[in-house]
């Protein structure tokens, strides 16, 4: 058997970070078994299709390398991808249905339903349906005569069509990383397939689909179990054997709770993959934290490139249990991903974003210079920019707590530092000259290193940390950082 999985997003809204991890697992587990990814667009319910989030969900997947077989715009032998464009074949498979008598056409107003429901309430029932029962005394296609059925069909009544959902049956299904999973029907609605406007629910087109498509497993997130035993219903109806189902452990926030957009906002968790790409994360970087987000490799391993992550994974070392989304681990991730990356690597996206910043990068080799001097820095790539401006710009304030280090003294030392370094002819402004003046300066004075280096970072950088002093000021050069001294003294003293 070839192994046929598929990521099926509903296009309504900006691809969230937990559909990235739905896709990478489904990605990683094709390549593993040398399968075929597929991407399917469910866009069946029209109120909330949302325009531009197919190309946000596509935009999003290439950017995290995880590509594609077949789907909307690569298309294959088993398209069309877009269930907007199969709904013909939904009626076709809900008629089949009505005729071998596992679905009917139901005819019931809103009203009428709700008036159900509220007698039944009223009865003793806390939890009335559409079911085995009640469908007995509603107005559908099994308690309707025949003509009568016939006649609204062709008057073009409204109608939707159900699934004959049987009375307390148990459904049972093995599900690869939770093992067996019970459902008893009783607890099901006779689930709507066909609505009134004619489109099929989820359910209905997401059954169809799988089974026209050759998927051989559903890979998706715990949100989805509890519609399986549907699914599985649906299937038997059709005469279909099911796909291999695996269901995702919930990805959580770090205060407990599902990771919510309103949870993830509150505690500063970037939530859709856009915000991702705009904050120029490194995609191998999140790609990476998300495979461990519920699985691991079953050693302490921890970094792995896409190659490697397809090699290793497997469904049987997805945990059950939540995942916690730790930011922090993410950062490390980030910080680990940009070491490893050489200065040219980098090089595209911090030279965007120091044009944005209006740096003049016009000499080049200064900016390899600023990117190999943050390398080991920076946990994020914005950060070059951050930490960076001082190469370009003089500080036009000082930070607050880096400035109480500056001290009465700091004068003192700064302005005969400020002496010994002007001295200085054009070759020697090096590095290693420069520390040796200061190591001069603090023994004449008979003060530690940090009593001078703090104050004279702070005038040079306006921070209070970055990166390491004396070749940051070899770069800046004699004029500049004496006027940064002089600049410091007149606003800090
Ligand atoms: N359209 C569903 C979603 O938005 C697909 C769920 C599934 O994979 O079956 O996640």
């Amino acid at each position: 058997m070839s192994v046929r999985v598929r990521f099926a997003p509903s296009p309504t809204g900006f691809l969230h970070i937990g559909g990235l991890r739905t896709a990478l697992y489904n990605y990683l587990f094709a390549r593993h078994h040398g399968g075929k990814f597929i991407l399917r667009i469910e866009d069946t319910d029209q109120a909330r299709y949302v325009e531009g989030a197919e190309d946000d969900i596509i935009d999003s997947l290439l950017w995290a390398g995880i590509d594609y077989d077949e789907g909307p715009k690569r298309e294959g032998d088993y398209g069309p991808y877009r269930q907007s464009e199969r709904k013909y074949m939904y009626h076709e498979y809900a008629e089949k249905l009505i005729e071998e008598g596992h679905a009917y056409y139901a005819f019931d107003t809103t009203e009428e339903i709700d008036e159900m429901r509220e007698r039944l309430k009223k009865s003793g029932n806390p939890s009335p349906k559409y079911d085995s029962i009640t469908r007995q005394s509603m107005k559908n296609s099994l308690t309707l005569p025949q003509d009568e059925v016939q006649k609204k069909l062709e008057d073009g009544d409204e109608y939707v069509v159900r699934l004959k959902v049987p009375r307390k049956e148990e459904v049972r299904f093995e599900d690869e990383i939770r093992g067996v999973v019970s459902f008893d029907t009783s607890g099901l609605d006779d689930q709507v397939l066909l609505k009134s406007d004619g489109m099929p629910t989820y359910h209905l087109a997401n059954v169809v689909d799988d089974h026209t498509m050759g998927i051989t497993h559903v890979i998706r997130g715990e949100e989805w179990l509890s519609s399986t035993p549907k699914h599985i219903l649906l299937y038997n109806a059709f005469g279909w054997e099911p796909p291999k189902m695996a269901h995702l452990p919930l990805i959580m926030s770090p205060s407990g709770g599902k990771l919510s957009k309103r949870k993830a906002e509150s505690e500063g968790i970037p939530v859709n993959t856009k915000d991702y790409i705009a904050g120029h994360y490194i995609p191998e970087a999140l790609v990476n934290f998300l495979a461990y987000l519920g699985w691991s490799p079953g050693d302490d391993s921890e970094i792995h490139s896409m190659e490697e992550l397809c090699e290793l994974f497997t469904l049987d070392r997805v945990s059950k249990g939540g995942a916690v989304f730790n930011f922090k681990k993410l950062m490390w991730y980030n910080e680990n991903y940009i070491r490893e990356h050489s200065v040219e690597e980098l090089m595209t996206d911090v030279k965007e974003l120091a044009a944005e910043a209006g740096w003049d990068i016009s000499d080049e080799e200064y900016l390899k210079q600023v990117i190999e001097l943050l390398h080991e820095r920076v946990s994020k790539i914005d950060e070059f920019i951050s930490m960076g401006d001082f190469f370009y710009n003089a500080p036009s304030e000082y930070d607050e707590k880096a400035a109480k280090k500056w001290k009465d003294d700091s004068v003192t030392l700064i302005s005969d530092y400020k002496e010994s370094i002007s001295a200085l002819a054009e070759g020697e402004f090096d590095a290693a000259t420069l520390k040796s003046k200061l190591e001069e300066v603090i023994e004449a004075h008979e003060v530690g290193f940090g009593k001078l280096a703090m104050p004279l970072r702070l005038a040079v950088t306006g921070q209070g940390f970055g990166p390491d002093l004396f070749p940051s000021i070899e770069m800046l050069g004699k004029e500049e950082t004496v006027s940064r001294i002089d600049a410091a003294v007149q606003r800090l003293s």
